[in-house]
């Protein structure tokens, strides 16, 4: 509270730590100042790096310069315990300096959001398909292919431990489960629907077949719930330890790049979590009623025919199929109606 710095044996880049007090370091201080200008011209975290490294002859990491960008220190203010003081240092860079790397720090992540991901689907089946092989869902991957106004993304359907975009997600790396064009599965499956909704044949089958699995799935899931509440909390104790050897002046650069790694997989089981509590509930409440499954049936069918919007067709396709099976001959499929 005093405006003194409170950090312990670290001193934050760009100070010598003198008397008790954060003193600019001459060549730390103007590569401070210099990251935030290449920042704010454009520059990517990395290319920044490089430069600031060469020049300066200093051994800064992809994590020291994004906190140098992200620290309220370099503005003047001191924060400690989540609360912001104004500290008796020197700052390094002006307030709207500042303001604008924060700005544009948003931006970047906004647009890293915006990006296809598994947890913010765009197609139709996106969430709904598992693996046979290897029993991971399914996730989107795509190519860019043309030039300039012809320029077009394909987006395919991949099992996760073939897509290999995230090495958490692969349970068998030899998986060679079929991959399919999302266009054309989407459709695939809307002409099942339309074959279940209009044949009485169809519907009746489905019907009769019933959901005999439904008991051991329930109880999967609840097994599956407990173990990732298990490793939340884990991940909450080491990050209380990390912080605090954080606060008592350990190896920063490490120290962030494990709570990076810790928040990111937090979030991943967050969202496991918030899809494995909402499929039990729906289990709960899913059973469809067949009139109801039928009046269903003939709104989807109805939403596709009138090209209505992709989350209505996702709302009411996802309350009518549990999820689909890709098999692994091309051309199969498990349908796990609700009904
Ligand atoms: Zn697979």
């Amino acid at each position: 509270k005093s405006g003194l710095w409170q950090g312990g044996g670290w001193v934050p880049v760009g100070y010598d730590y003198v008397d008790g007090r954060l003193v600019p370091n001459p060549v730390r201080a103007a590569a401070v100042k210099e990251i935030y200008a290449r920042f704010l011209r454009g520059d990517a975290i990395t290319s920044i790096k490089n430069a600031i490294n060469k020049k300066y002859a200093l051994d800064f990491a992809d994590t020291t310069v994004r906190s140098a960008l992200m620290h309220r220190l370099y503005v003047g203010d001191i924060v400690w315990m989540g609360k912001v003081y104004k500290g008796q240092h020197e700052p390094l860079v002006d307030a709207e300096t500042y303001a604008r790397a924060q700005a544009r720090l948003r931006d970047r992540s906004r647009i890293a959001a915006s990006k296809p991901n598994p947890f913010r689907p765009r197609t139709l089946l996106a969430g709904l398909l598992y693996c046979e092989n290897c029993g991971t869902r399914y996730t989107l991957k795509g190519n860019y292919s043309g030039h300039g106004s012809k320029k077009r993304y394909y987006p395919y359907y991949y099992c996760y431990s073939r897509a290999k975009k995230s090495p958490r997600m692969v349970t068998d790396p030899t998986c060679m489960n079929p991959v399919y064009a999302v266009e054309k599965l989407d459709r695939f499956v809307v002409e099942e629907v339309r074959r279940v909704a209009t044949d009485q044949h169809e519907f009746d089958a489905v019907v009769a077949a019933g959901r005999p699995d439904s008991l051991s799935r329930r109880r999967a899931a609840s097994d599956a719930g407990t173990a990732i509440m298990h490793r939340l909390d884990e991940i909450d104790h080491q990050t209380a330890r990390l912080l605090d050897l954080y606060q008592r002046g350990h190896a920063i650069d490490e120290i962030a790049s494990r709570l990076d790694a810790m928040e990111e997989e937090k979030k991943a089981l967050q969202a496991s979590l918030k899809d494995l509590q909402g499929s039990q509930k729906e289990e709960e409440l899913g059973h469809l009623e067949p009139e109801r499954a039928h009046k269903l049936l003939t709104e989807f069918i109805a939403a596709v025919d009138g090209d209505a919007p992709m989350e209505t067709r996702r709302q009411l396709l996802f309350s009518l199929i549990e999820k689909i099976i890709v098999k692994r001959t091309k051309g199969d499929f498990d349908i796990y109606w609700k009904f």
